[in-house]
């Protein structure tokens, strides 16, 4: 009878730091989203097909914005 209430002990304890742990990275994770939300990127609509595209991961050319460079030699759809 013993053993079994060693057992429950046990997994008590274990189910208290699983919650307790669980609480620890949910409120570091709150202190990483704060700068994340900074970071907030433009994002633009390609120039030739108007998909929509961060503006790090496209290319800007005095012609406009573009999602790639096939697009940005296509140039922009009104033109073409
Ligand atoms: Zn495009």
């Amino acid at each position: 009878m013993s053993k079994l209430l060693l057992f429950v002990l046990v997994l008590v304890v274990i189910y208290v730091l699983r919650k307790s742990m669980s609480k620890a990275t949910h409120s570091a994770e709150g202190l990483t989203r704060a700068p994340r939300t900074a970071e907030v990127e433009t994002i633009n609509a390609c120039a030739h097909c108007g998909v929509l595209v961060p503006r790090s991961e496209g290319l800007v050319s005095a012609q406009g914005f573009f999602c790639s460079a096939e697009h940005m030699s296509l140039g922009p759809r009104d033109q073409a």
